[in-house]
């Protein structure tokens, strides 16, 4: 079956079109601007990347352009639109409702827009990217995958802050944990490629992205993880704060003369590496500039290793054991001396590093030595073949 994979944003949306049977990508692309003017790139596997400047005033009409770039005569790659067995959607948030993939049926779609409260940037645009599909592909299953699914797995203890009870209860304030799908993918194909069932094992996941999560995944469910009721907990990030004193919010708003909507703002957009070091968000810039000297970069690269690292000691305490560290996504996959790093503070639970195994990018491998106690791996993740896997699964059912 070939499944279109959509993430859609406020003003883009993300997709590909994967072949479930060979795994392969037939093309994938971007439309972004939506709303303002438009832009749609498309880049068709072996073929040349077309980018398009014409005018995309809504989703439908984006969506509209991506199937006439699918169904093209000349660079198209399916003859029809009735090749296109399904659309999987990622979803952002699926609350306590939603604790797997599902059928997007009108009923389901009316629970994710009830999750809107809880994530208001983002659920009303899975939902305009889900009927602008159904409305130029009627009859084709959809289904939706949340990044909050894989989490739902977590015990109370792991999920309730420690606020009045009556908040969780009347406003579902608790934590949700984010990047499931990534998570999930990542963990199960560590079992894969040693050769073990995931429930035998403890693995902790560091999704190193711009965005970044932990994730303890105890016999192949996830028993906690750092993103909280949003994504702004837990580790340092690109440009979000993770984990910080709450006092510190009225503090700064009084002294800088800000409102709390500005004061989150500012930790979402203008905080994490980005803000300690006034550089970058980007870890290529950041570890250059270290490299010429920089203090502030340094000492972001720091903070950002030195949390996931005390994270990782948190999930082996939470697990009573780790047999599994995997790193993935942009950072994960790629840095090679944060990877390091972190790894170095690992020593105390037997975890060694093979420096020359490190030495990779983007490639799955094991980068422990061979007597190391805990197994280091690199994971590059794959959110979209994760949704396509689920889509499948769903739609098969
Ligand atoms: P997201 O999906 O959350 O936007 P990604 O997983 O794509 O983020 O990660 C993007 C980040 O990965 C970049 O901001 C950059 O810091 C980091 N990154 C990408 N390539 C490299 C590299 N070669 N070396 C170090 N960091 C890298």
């Amino acid at each position: 079956m070939k499944v279109l994979v959509i993430n859609c944003g406020s003003s883009s949306l993300k997709y590909q079109l994967i072949d479930s049977e060979t795994e392969q990508v037939l093309a994938k692309g971007l439309c972004e601007r939506i709303g303002i003017d438009g832009r749609l790139t498309y880049s068709p596997t072996g073929g040349e990347k077309k980018v398009f400047e014409d005018p995309l005033p809504d989703h439908t009409v984006a969506v509209g352009k991506v199937l006439d770039c699918l169904t093209h005569p000349e660079y198209g790659v399916v003859a029809s639109l009735a090749e296109i067995g399904a659309v999987g959607h990622r979803i952002v948030h699926g609350g306590e409702k939603f604790a797997a993939a599902t059928l997007l049926t009108e009923e389901a779609i009316t629970e994710i827009e009830k999750c809107s409260e809880l994530a208001p940037l983002h659920n009303p645009a899975n939902v305009i990217g889900i009927r602008a599909c159904q409305k130029l592909m009627p009859g084709v299953p959809m289904v939706g995958v949340f990044d909050t699914a894989f989490h739902q797995t977590m015990p109370p203890k792991a999920f309730l802050y420690s606020l009045p009870y009556e908040y969780y209860e009347k406003y579902g304030v608790r934590r949700y944990g984010f990047h499931g799908t990534s998570h999930s993918y990542v963990s199960k194909r560590a079992a894969e490629i040693l050769g073990k069932d995931v429930k035998d094992l403890k693995i902790i996941v560091c999704h190193l992205g711009n965005g970044a999560s932990i994730c303890a995944v105890d016999g192949g469910k996830s028993v906690d993880t750092s993103m909280g009721f949003t994504p702004l907990e837990g580790l340092t990030m690109g440009t979000r704060s993770g984990g910080l004193d709450p006092a510190i919010l009225e503090f700064i708003a009084g002294k800088e003369n800000l409102s709390l909507d500005q004061v989150l703002t500012i930790l979402n957009k203008k905080s994490g590496v980005q803000g300690i070091s006034g550089v970058s968000s980007d870890f290529r810039d950041l570890e250059s500039a270290a490299a010429e000297g920089n203090t502030r970069a340094q000492a972001a690269l720091d903070v950002f290793t030195y949390r996931v690292a005390k994270f990782v000691g948190y999930y082996a305490a939470a697990m009573n054991g780790v047999d599994v560290v995997v790193f993935t996504a942009g950072i994960g996959e790629n840095d090679i001396s944060v990877r390091a790093t972190i790894l170095s503070y690992l020593g105390f639970l037997g975890c060694k590093l093979d420096p020359e195994a490190n030495n990779i990018r983007g490639e799955e491998r094991i980068i422990s030595t061979p007597d190391s106690k805990v197994i280091a791996m690199v994971i590059p993740t794959n959110e979209e073949l994760a949704i396509a896997r689920e889509t499948v699964a769903i739609v098969n059912k």
